[in-house]
């Protein structure tokens, strides 16, 4: 099912999107934070059915065209952790940008950071230049995790146990910030660079491990275009490893790095201006859509 955070008559609700597309069910949790903490296996099969329902036997279905979607999860519980250049051709195009080599054969060593996020923003609003901050403003098309349960020391067939759901995020970017202060976290973390949505796709929808495919475009035209099968360090492999020495508490999202296409990867760079709308598409879950503004 897809689950989605929604403002209607000035509240914010949870809602479960009909089997048809076309309504929101409202259910019963102050926020999608609530839900994925407090939701038992049996609450989450209700809700499924829910959504399967005709829209005229559900009390207080609404039109999604007449509601106002924003992020699934508009205040994430802790920073986003984001998994840095996991798939080949982006960590190529990465290293160019940089002007450092690129070495195949180096050992393989996850790149973890994380994103500050104050209010992610919703899947078809806008993202604030910071024209003051950056002239190399980017964007990154991301598969995010969203984490069901505590996860401390999983094993490898525990982990799909550990996922609730998958959403979209745009992990946008202000590279000579990203690049200007050694960590990476000033220059992914400006208020407005994280949007995230339509909805939340629950585990169940899509089959594991995801093999989607994965689209960015700017102004209409395609920029990334790549698969999720190719990620260099694959979900069960950071789960394990992560789960080690930290809890992954329960709606924790875990962004999983982005392909080659983005702005910094061409020559000479392309990027993102006001005015510009940036697309970031991924099979199975669908699509947001952002405008660039002052
Ligand atoms: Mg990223």
């Amino acid at each position: 099912m897809k689950l989605l955070t929604y403002v209607e008559n000035g509240m914010e609700k949870v809602g479960v999107l009909s089997a048809c597309g076309a309504y929101v069910y409202p259910v019963n949790y102050a926020s999608m934070n609530e839900l994925i903490k407090n939701a038992c296996p049996n609450c989450l099969k209700n809700m499924a059915e829910l959504a399967n329902k005709p829209h005229n036997e559900v009390e207080n279905a609404v039109l999604l065209e007449n509601i106002q979607l924003i992020a699934p999860i508009p205040e994430p519980m802790q920073d986003i952790v984001c998994l840095g250049v996991n798939y080949a051709d982006h960590a190529e195009e990465s290293a160019r940008f940089k002007k450092q080599a690129y070495a195949k054969d180096s050992p393989k060593q996850t790149v973890y950071f994380s994103k500050r996020v104050n209010r992610a923003v919703a899947p078809y609003g806008d993202i604030p230049a910071h024209e003051d901050l950056t002239s190399q403003l980017d964007y990154e098309a991301e598969l995010v995790v969203i984490i069901g349960k505590d996860a401390k020391n999983v094993r490898p067939e525990e982990v799909q146990d550990h996922i609730f759901g998958y959403t979209i995020m745009n992990d946008v970017t202000a590279r000579e910030v990203q690049n200007g202060h050694k960590q990476w976290y000033f220059g992914k973390s400006l208020d407005g660079f994280t949007p995230i949505g339509p909805w939340i796709v629950t585990k169940d929808e899509i089959a594991y491990p995801p093999q989607l495919n994965i689209q960015s475009k700017v102004n209409g035209e395609l920029r990334q275009n790549s698969n999720t099968s190719l990620f260099l360090t694959n979900i069960e492999e950071w789960m394990v490893e992560l789960s080690q020495g930290m809890t992954l508490k329960a709606g924790t999202l875990v962004a999983t790095g982005t392909p080659a296409g983005v702005g910094m990867g061409f020559v000479p760079p392309n990027f993102l201006k006001v005015g510009d709308e940036v697309e970031c598409i991924i099979e199975g879950i669908g699509s947001i859509r952002n405008k660039i503004v002052k």
